[in-house]
């Protein structure tokens, strides 16, 4: 293993797996902690689910996971955050980023969780989501990590004891050496966490070929790119084609949708103008959930002969309003991701193999209930998305998409990726 990686959700770990597959590196997704040898990958990517939770226990799974990693061989540690550097004052990146670095007996790191291939750019320190910045973005409505100021210095400075500085865009596009001496001149003045500008993937590939010695990253999926050149020109890394086909797990095909967000509630549309749909009744399913999963999984299976189904529970924000306000934000949230896992379960037992799930606390809770360890990473479906195929028997074709990513047909592209 070259590079250990320690996602702090599900679709992350996904999106960064996708990168370092399409980068030439043979990687491994585990979902949780891991146990057993890991297989002989180039990457492996524990996916965790450390986003919100307190930050003493961020760190606690962050740092097992770690130590897992570099016990069996991780040369270089890769902490994967949201691109749009989803976190509070509490954390938990700065508290994850610090115990990790003093696990490793290093003082210095870099944040950059720029991906420009989907809009997000980092300038002058200021992230940017598309043409606005992070606090102009939809992202300052976020029901858990609201994101209220751009200024990624100041936003990490307030989760770390440490100091943070920045490597700014004019040094960045001169190339790895001035960004790695720039580097030198933060550590010479204490400080222990830069924030580096980029715009392009160009800038990427510079900043990864400037922490090839850092033993801990810290990013979204985008600044993974320039990593693996780095093992290539070590010797370490052989130069590979596309990843190999994932083998075909066939039937019919279901797309489980419990994101909200708005590329999602356009996704659901243009699905749902094509093939037989049932939305969850939010309500109903409060009165009798085993009763209303049953009736779902029976529907679908009447329908999966002839064509793919969606089920979804995914509704326009005044809707989903009106449902927190009855059932409590949190409780609203776990019925509904308990019912589409308890659907997806009982969709597997009649044999089902193909899922496509919107969202990410409902990829957790789907994959969860198949009781999914690990996944092999496939070709990309759309730029975060990777189709995977679970380890394990019986084996699931599975496409995880956090809210936001993928276009118009994305649910369709999917199902005709998930062979
Ligand atoms: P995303 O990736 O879009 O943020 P997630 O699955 O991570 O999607 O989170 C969406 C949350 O919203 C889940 O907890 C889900 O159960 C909840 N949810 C989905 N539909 C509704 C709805 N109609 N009303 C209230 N909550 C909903």
């Amino acid at each position: 293993m070259l590079v250990g990686c320690i996602a702090d959700d599900f679709t992350g770990a996904t999106d960064l797996a996708n990168t370092l597959t399409r980068c030439g590196m043979r990687t491994m997704q585990i979902i949780g902690e891991p146990t057993g040898l890991p297989p002989d990958t180039d990457a492996i990517v524990i996916a965790l689910k450390s986003r919100t939770i307190p930050a003493h226990e961020a760190v606690a799974q962050s740092l097992a996971a770690c130590r897992w990693l570099k016990q069996h061989g991780a040369r270089q540690i890769y902490f994967k955050y949201c691109s749009t550097f989803d976190s509070t004052d509490k954390g938990n990146i700065g508290p994850v980023a610090d115990a990790l670095l003093d696990e490793l007996g290093s003082d210095f790191t870099i944040a950059c969780p720029a991906f420009p291939e989907t809009g997000r750019t980092i300038y002058m320190g200021h992230l940017f989501v598309g043409q606005v910045l992070l606090s102009d973005s939809s992202m300052r409505h976020h029901p858990l990590t609201p994101m209220h100021d751009s200024n990624l210095v100041n936003v990490l400075a307030r989760q770390t004891p440490h100091k943070t500085g920045l490597v700014a865009h004019d040094v960045v596009k001169q190339g790895a050496k001035a960004i790695a001496s720039a580097f030198a001149d933060l550590q010479s003045r204490g400080i222990r966490h830069a924030i580096v500008d980029a715009i392009e993937d160009t800038d990427l590939l510079h900043i990864g070929e400037a922490v090839a010695k850092l033993a801990l990253v810290t990013g979204g999926s985008g600044a993974a790119i320039g990593l693996p050149e780095n093992f290539r020109k070590r010797g370490l890394l052989p130069k590979r084609r596309k990843p190999k086909p994932l083998a075909p797990v066939g039937g019919g095909g279901v797309v489980l949708s419990g994101s909200s967000s708005a590329a999602t509630l356009v996704q659901v549309a243009a699905m749902k103008a094509k093939y037989p749909a049932r939305a969850i009744d939010v309500v109903e399913l409060s009165v009798n959930k085993d009763k209303l999963v049953a009736e779902i999984v029976a529907w679908a299976l009447s329908k999966l002969q002839s064509c793919p189904v969606l089920i979804y529970a995914s509704a326009l924000p005044d809707k989903v309003s009106e449902i927190q306000l009855r059932f409590g934000r949190e409780q609203a949230g776990a019925m509904i991701e308990n019912a589409i896992a308890a659907i997806a379960k009982g969709l597997a037992q009649a044999g089902v193999r193909r899922f496509v799930v919107a969202g990410g606390e409902t990829s957790g809770a789907v994959v969860s209930a198949l009781g999914i360890k690990g996944l092999e990473i496939g070709a990309q479906i759309s730029p975060g998305v990777p189709a995977t195929l679970s380890y394990g028997e019986p084996r699931y074709a599975l496409a995880l998409k956090s809210g936001n990513f993928g276009g118009t047909d994305f649910f369709a592209e999917a199902l005709e990726a998930l062979k």
